[in-house]
């Protein structure tokens, strides 16, 4: 067991599809200007964000070890 992936967002990059917050609504959301914002990084199990991330349009959402 590793530590856990840091999550990095690219703001200028999220159109605000909403995807991710979809995906994984207890670590993503999107804030009044309708970007990306991370609410809780380990809000969702590891898989739920990996598929937020892996699912957005954009490529706004990176994992970084
Ligand atoms: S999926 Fe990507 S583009 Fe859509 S709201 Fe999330 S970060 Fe923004």
């Amino acid at each position: 067991m590793g530590d856990r992936l840091r999550i990095e967002v690219d703001r200028a990059a999220c159109m605000g599809s909403g995807n991710c917050a979809f995906h994984a609504p207890a670590t993503f959301d999107l804030d009044d200007e309708m970007k990306v914002v991370v609410l809780d990084p380990e809000g969702d199990d590891e898989a739920r964000v990996g598929v937020a991330v892996e699912g957005c349009p954009t490529r706004a959402l990176r994992l970084v070890e």
